[in-house]
This record gives structure tokens, C-alpha cells and sequence, in this order.
């Protein structure tokens, strides 16, 4: 049986990581690795325990009550489906400020790695997605694509989002927490989100004005031209 392998997906908040990961991993019958679930969980349980978000200490009393599984896209936390709860703004600024402490990364990326592993020893194509999958959770990833888009472009796909969830929210207001969320996930000490893509050997992808078939579609014919599908 040949050994699987990694692929990175890292970039900003809303650049359409999500959906881009989850169809190239079904496309290549591969495993969706959505690492942003794992923090997102653990501000969830915060949530839930009445514990709060920016006292350090107390979150990190909260790790060993959060166990995490995932199946195809779905998320489980402690074995309760939290896939569409996890997207609820307070789960994703919950996720953006307990990402910040460097033992609950620790933890978290150590669980990725163990998921990972087991996986790719199976033979499977890991499909991460994240902040840090392409330098810190999977280095020796064979395709690393830094997927953006401009503030405003994913601050309407967020909307769109919201919307679609039947929710009132304002551009103005999800424009301004994407770029908070973007400025800590760029500033924190601990694995940033890189600011010199280039430099650590990913293929920047801007989606602005491309379609999802679009960019899958360059996805794929890198993966072929490297000889890896
Ligand atoms: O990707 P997603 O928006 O679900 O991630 C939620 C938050 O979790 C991000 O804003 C970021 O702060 C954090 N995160 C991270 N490292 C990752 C994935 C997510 O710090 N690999």
C-alpha cells in the first residue's frame, strides 16, 4: 500500500478554505482535516461551562473536557454533532482568542498531528486546513497553498453565510470582525499566520474574482503537474 501525504491549506479568515479543503479531499476520497474545529470546540465548551474566553487559566482547566471527532464535515464535540453550532460568531471570535495561548496550540496541534499520522500510515491524502497546517501542524506537506482574498470580498461571503442561516447581521459589523480576527491571528507570538507566504513554499492563490470550480481546478493541475495524483 503506498503511503499517503498532506496537503496544506492555510489563509485568512473566510477565504473560502473551508469549502475549497472539504471538496478536494472528497474529490481524492482523502481526509478533511478542519483544524480551526478544534479551537473553535474548546471556546464552545468555554461557552457552555459559563468559563470566560480571555482568562487564560480557566481555559486551559477546560482542555481535557473536550474531546473532538470528525466524520467526512461533520464535527463532534464530546460525541454531540457542533458542525453548523461551531460557525455561530461566538464560536468563531471564542476560537480567534483562546488560538492565542500557547498550550492550548500545543494540545491542538498535537492532536492534528496524531489524526494526520494515522491517516496518512493508511494511505490517505490529508486535506488540512487552518493557520498554521503548512508550517507547524503538517511541515512536510507536498502541496502548501496560501488561499486569500481581499477584506471585503470575504466579509461578503461571510454575510452571504449569515444570510443563508436566516441571520440579521450588517456588512459593516462582519467586516470588522473579519479583520480583527485576521490582525490576532496575524499578531499572535505563537505559530502566526504567515505574513511571508512566499518564503515558506506555498502557492499563493488570490480567489477574489475566481469561482470555487476555478480554484479547485488549480489545485488539481499543481498536484498533477508534481506528480502526486
Ligand atoms: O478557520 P476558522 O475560521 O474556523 O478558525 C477559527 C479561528 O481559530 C481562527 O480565527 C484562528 O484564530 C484559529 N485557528 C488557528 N490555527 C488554525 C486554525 C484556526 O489559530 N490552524
Amino acid at each position: 500500500m503506498r503511503e499517503g501525504f498532506a496537503i496544506a491549506i492555510d489563509g485568512p479568515v473566510a477565504a473560502g478554505k473551508g469549502t475549497l479543503a472539504s471538496k478536494l479531499a472528497e474529490e481524492l476520497h482523502g481526509f478533511y482535516l478542519y483544524t480551526g474545529a478544534m479551537y473553535r470546540c474548546l471556546a464552545l465548551e468555554c461557552i457552555n461551562r459559563g468559563v470566560a474566553i480571555d482568562d487564560e487559566a480557566a481555559v486551559e482547566q477546560v482542555l481535557p473536557f473536550v474531546s473532538i471527532r470528525f466524520e467526512g464535515t461533520k464535527t463532534f464535540l464530546n460525541d454531540v454533532d457542533v458542525t453548523e453550532r461551531i460557525q455561530a460568531s461566538d464560536a468563531a471570535n471564542g476560537a480567534s482568542v483562546v488560538s492565542v495561548d500557547p498550550k492550548v496550540r500545543e494540545d491542538a496541534v498535537r492532536k492534528q498531528q496524531a489524526i494526520a499520522k494515522k491517516a496518512i500510515r493508511k494511505g490517505e491524502i490529508v486535506v488540512a486546513e487552518g493557520r498554521d497546517t503548512g508550517t507547524r501542524v503538517l511541515p512536510d506537506a507536498k502541496l502548501k497553498i496560501y488561499l486569500t482574498a481581499t477584506p471585503e470580498v470575504r466579509a461578503k461571503r461571510r454575510l452571504a453565510q449569515f444570510v443563508n442561516q436566516g441571520r440579521q447581521v450588517d456588512y459593516e459589523h462582519v467586516l470588522a470582525e473579519v479583520q480583527e480576527r485576521d490582525e490576532r491571528d496575524k499578531g499572535r507570538e505563537t505559530d502566526p499566520l504567515p505574513s511571508n507566504p512566499e518564503d515558506l513554499g506555498y502557492v499563493i492563490l488570490d480567489d477574489s474574482q475566481m469561482s470555487e470550480e476555478e480554484t479547485l481546478g488549480v489545485i488539481k493541475k499543481e498536484l498533477q503537474r508534481r506528480e502526486l495524483v
